[in-house]
């Protein structure tokens, strides 16, 4: 099992989130991350579908997005989070 700071990563909320009202699908984002985190669909063009797969604290492909279309959670809130799972799993 993976984990991050001691906690399965699957408990961990990091992940990037897409806004569709900013986003052209220019495709920048997909075809610059290298763990699967998106996924390409008939419906919605692009979405993010192993939202564990994203490496906690990476924030890469934000940078590729020339349209600011990509947001993370904020850093400090999800330390604090995964020292509360860790203190209960202890
Ligand atoms: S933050 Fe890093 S690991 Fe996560 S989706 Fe973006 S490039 Fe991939
Ligand atoms: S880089 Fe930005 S605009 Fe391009 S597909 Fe990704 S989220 Fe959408």
């Amino acid at each position: 099992m993976e984990t991050f700071m001691g906690v399965p990563r699957d408990k961990i909320d990091w992940y990037p989130s897409i806004d569709y009202g900013k986003c052209n699908f220019c495709m920048e984002c997909y075809d610059f991350c290298p763990h699967d985190v998106f996924a390409k669909t008939d419906e919605i063009k692009l979405i993010v579908k192993n939202h564990h797969h994203c490496v906690v604290f990476c924030r890469a492909c934000s940078k590729t997005c020339n349209v600011d279309a990509l947001s993370f959670p904020e850093k400090p809130e999800v330390i604090e989070k995964i020292k509360e799972i860790r203190k209960e799993l202890e």
